[in-house]
């Protein structure tokens, strides 16, 4: 094969394309964590984070991926055989609720069909028959990366008040934060999950939990072990502006400058931004005649998409000549929609230009990889972002 030229497309939904400010901001030498400059960065990232994540209560940061920081929200508030609800919302929800069970907690798992998110409905009927409030914690994840389907948070906060239900409502957000609107404190989440690597525009290697008081208290009765996960030591060392353990301090140089990255665009502008590409790239799927695996429009994914592809047709296929072709890498089909599905990742660093380039790539992916179709998905996006 020729070798590439130009710069590759990563437009998998995450890990996302760095900014060259944050890949400069992590270039900077790593300084002594024990230090008075280490106290000052991190007091500074751990107050301009929360604006994102909506809190006003402490975010703790841990050098991990966002399974690390499942665990975390799992360990701190829960006791063995705790019941928590999860919902089959997608690859990430089955993977976050089989953590649950490895941990020794008791799962009740409602099976969904990939392509929805939680029914608020359904879940305030669960939370109701459950009059002893045996369930613990609701999990549930916000966007779901494998399907492309966003669940309203605020309806399963109003599930949980409707029903009278004291339960724990911890939320996955590793890829929606910083790309899709969220608000920790107004929905009142107890613990908000995430990672780095997706619209905070980092590579790999944060996990967070914001936390609310609602939590803390559970996590002071809480009885599964924990060590490395454990909030206490962390909050308390953060106090002064330090870790109990080396953290990822080339990172957190980076996570300041995205920080500062975010705020300058402004949170509001993030999200129609998001929400603008996505349309877009929504438009192009249906004019290729493709079906969106998200079925329900409150809950297209603003962060990603995914396209289910016709039957006999398969997705690896597809995304192999792209890549070969074009330097492009896109989302692979995950779980039980692996072969039918890929993703188109719009998130984190991103533009007008760098969407019509993908949208070119898949569109002309699709042809050579001889999947039915319509052309002019391209021209229909460009349209939209035109005038839009
Ligand atoms: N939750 C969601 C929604 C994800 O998309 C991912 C990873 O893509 C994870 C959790 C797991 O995060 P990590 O792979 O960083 O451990």
């Amino acid at each position: 094969m020729a070798p590439h030229t130009g710069q590759h497309f990563l437009q998998i939904p995450g890990p996302t394309n760095v900014p060259d400010r944050v890949l400069r901001a992590i270039a900077a030498p790593t300084i002594d964590h024990r230090g008075p400059e280490f106290a000052a960065l991190t007091t500074e990232v751990l107050e301009a984070v929360k604006p994102v994540f909506g809190c006003s209560g402490p975010v703790v940061i841990y050098p991990s991926s966002g399974t690390g920081a499942w665990e975390a929200a799992l360990v701190n508030t829960l006791s063995p055989g705790d019941r928590v609800l999860c919902w089959e919302t997608g690859h990430f929800a089955t993977l976050w609720s089989e953590l649950a069970g490895k941990l020794g907690l008791e799962v009740d798992f409602v099976a969904g069909d990939w392509r929805h998110g939680v029914d608020p409905e359904a879940l305030a009927e669960r939370l109701r028959a459950d009059r002893t409030h045996a369930i613990k914690a609701v999990m549930v994840v916000h966007n779901e990366t494998s399907t492309g389907v966003t669940t309203r948070i605020p309806e399963v906060r109003a599930a949980l008040d409707d029903a009278g239900h004291p339960a724990l409502l911890l939320v996955d957000t590793v890829s929606s934060l910083g790309s899709i609107d969220y608000r920790h404190d107004e929905w009142r989440v107890d613990v908000t999950v995430t990672g780095s690597q997706k619209g905070l525009m980092l590579p790999p290697g944060l996990g967070f939990n914001a936390v609310s008081a609602n939590a803390l208290l559970a996590s002071r009765t809480a009885r599964l072990a924990r060590s490395y996960w454990d909030w206490e030591p962390i909050l308390l060392a953060n106090e002064r502006g330090y870790f109990p353990y080396t953290p990822a301090t080339n990172l957190l140089y980076g996570l300041r400058e995205s920080l500062r990255m975010l705020a300058e665009e402004g949170l509001a502008a993030v999200f129609a931004r998001h929400a603008r590409h996505a349309e877009a790239t929504r438009r192009a799927v249906r004019t290729w005649g493709l079906e969106l695996l998200c079925q329900d429009e409150r809950e297209y994914s603003n962060s990603l998409t995914a396209v289910l592809l016709p039957e006999g047709h398969d997705e690896a296929d597809l995304r192999r000549v792209i890549l070969e072709r074009f330097d492009m890498s896109l989302g692979a089909g995950l779980g039980k929609v692996a072969g039918r599905v890929f993703r188109i990742g719009h998130l984190g660093h991103f533009n007008d230009l760098m969407l019509a380039g993908t949208l070119g790539g898949v569109e002309m992916g699709l042809r050579l990889a001889g999947i039915p179709g319509k052309p002019g998905g391209v021209t229909e996006a460009l349209e939209f972002l035109a005038h839009s």
